[in-house]
């Protein structure tokens, strides 16, 4: 999603200067650097038509810097917009309503929509498409299956943050089951609008499926 709002200029990290920082951003970009995707994960979600952009979180992470991205807090349309991609400015957006939460499932969430993001970021389009955001997508879901397994129970807490309950929790659920029904059903409901798949991305059976097969 890319959208260009009114927001605060309360940077909490940017590409230079990853130091004077040490807040709930800092901490979620420190999460990706030690993120992996175990290869059966990997090799599923290829499987079922996503290309992940990403081979782990540390590749995530040095485009982020490289690419010298800023990650910040920002307003948006409601609480269930978690983050956003502004190509504008070069910015990975995280909604401001978790600005400061130290909740360390938060923490791993806001990462994983970090990684999310990183992943429209690679292409430099400001354009997406239902492939793009499985693509995008598995990036998180992946991302979270490891967290899973590095904090047993850490999503398991009670967490009633919706970047966590309804988001990051329910994609990477989405993704792993065998019937991929679940998967089918939530990509329509966010990015049916969107275009099969585009240039840099073509469409896979499934996307055409999101598309255009309505259950
Ligand atoms: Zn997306």
């Amino acid at each position: 999603m890319i959208k260009v709002f009114a927001y605060n200029s309360n940077i909490c990290y940017d590409g230079q200067n990853l130091k004077k920082n040490s807040d709930t951003i800092n901490l979620a970009l420190e999460e990706i650097k030690k993120v992996n995707f175990s290869e059966n994960d990997i090799n599923y979600v290829k499987k079922i038509g996503a290309k992940p952009p990403f081979k782990n979180g540390k590749e995530a992470y040095d485009f982020i810097k490289k690419s010298n991205i800023k990650v910040k807090f920002a307003p948006m349309p409601s609480n269930d917009t978690h983050a956003q991609w502004d190509i504008d400015e070069n910015t990975i957006k995280i909604n401001e309503i978790y600005k400061n939460n130290k909740n360390k499932a938060v923490i791993l969430a806001i990462s994983e929509a970090i990684i999310h993001e990183a992943g429209h970021a690679k292409d430099n389009d400001g354009e997406s498409s239902i492939q793009e955001e499985l693509n995008c997508l598995s990036l998180n879901a992946m991302a979270h299956r490891d967290y899973n397994r590095k904090y047993p129970d850490i999503y398991n807490s009670n967490t009633q943050e919706s970047i966590v309950k309804n988001g990051v929790t329910l994609y990477s659920e989405a993704y792993f089951e065998t019937n991929p029904y679940k998967l089918i059903k939530k990509v329509q409901k966010s990015y049916s609008h969107l275009p099969t798949g585009d240039v840099l991305h073509p469409a896979s059976y499934l996307a055409y499926t999101i598309k255009y097969n309505h259950f």
